[in-house]
């Protein structure tokens, strides 16, 4: 083998594939552009940034995405390594600080031997070398166009979600509540709970409130797992309490009894760091 490699992208997996290549005394030329140029989702000079949820999924043993991240635990992944050393309560799943974990990552990867970062856009992709593109779902449109021109593919696309972020202080922590459902887990989660006059009021809001406008790289084309919430409510008013809202699994400490809809919130920084 080669004992150089290009690696195009310093996200989570070009991150993660550069780090492992070092470490194995394979030369790394990483090149990432956002010190110059930041795709319309990235907004941070730091590398394998979270662009939105700062949870990368279940930890849980009894399921796949668990399953899968104690088999990088075990092979020594750096993200997972990072991941575990910047994490905030969610329950069982595991997220993190998503500015530690990206400082941390790049930090590492400045000072790991054998890694060369190149903060400059790649445009083209040599024949006589070996190439991980690892430029993510908004690769440039220079890369891109070379990247179809390999692969004959018109487009990339993901699906989208945006979660918002709800700062501590805004929360009446005399109406709102922490605990984790069924019990499961370290009972970090914030639950503001509504009663059926409460949950009707956001309902009738919600769905008549104002749509954000798609930026001109997004379509609206839906994924069932991923719904957009005015998209659930307005499917029957019920709805959301069969899904984001719903309070099963939780007592609510000061009544002793379920609440009728629950909004429950996941931590993104860690305790020490809270204003309040
Ligand atoms: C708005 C948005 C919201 C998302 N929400 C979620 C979510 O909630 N949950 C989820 O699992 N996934 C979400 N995703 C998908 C998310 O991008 C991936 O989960 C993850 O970031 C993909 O990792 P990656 O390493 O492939 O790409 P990225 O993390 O995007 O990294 C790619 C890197 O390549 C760099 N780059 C691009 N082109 C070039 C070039 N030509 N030269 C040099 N550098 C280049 C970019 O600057 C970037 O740093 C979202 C994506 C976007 C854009």
């Amino acid at each position: 083998m080669k004992k150089e490699v290009i690696v195009v992208g310093a996200g989570l997996a070009g991150s993660e594939a550069a780090y492992q290549l070092a470490k194995r005394g394979i030369k790394v030329k990483l090149y990432e552009m956002k010190a110059k140029k930041k795709t319309p989702a990235h907004s941070k000079d730091y590398y394998s940034e979270l662009v939105c949820s700062n949870s990368l999924g279940s930890d849980s043993l009894e399921n796949a995405s668990g399953l899968m991240k104690e088999e990088l635990r075990i092979l020594g992944s750096l993200l997972i390594d990072v991941a575990d050393r910047n994490r905030v309560p969610a329950g069982q799943a595991l997220a993190v600080d998503r500015d530690g974990f990206s400082k941390e990552v790049t930090n590492i990867l400045k000072n790991t031997k054998n890694i060369e970062i190149i903060e400059e856009e790649f445009t083209e992709i040599p024949n006589d070398k070996i190439v991980i593109i690892a430029s993510g779902p908004l690769t440039s449109d220079k890369l891109f166009e070379k990247i179809s021109e390999i692969t004959g593919e018109e487009s990339l696309y993901f699906y989208d979600a945006a979660a918002p972020i709800v700062t501590f202080e805004s929360i009446d922590m005399n109406k709102a509540y922490f605990q984790s459902r069924y019990g499961k887990g370290d009972g970090e989660y914030i639950n503001c709970p509504m009663n059926k006059e409460e949950y009707y009021n956001f309902y009738n809001e919600l769905i008549k409130a104002e749509r954000a406008e798609l930026e001109n790289f997004e379509k609206e084309k839906l994924f069932d797992a991923c719904m957009p919430i005015e998209k659930i409510a307005m499917s029957g008013e019920k709805t959301m309490t069969f899904g984001p809202l719903k309070p099963k699994g939780l007592i609510n400490p000061r009544t002793e009894k379920m609440d009728y809809a629950v909004v429950q919130l996941r931590q993104m920084i860690k305790k020490e760091n809270y204003i309040i």
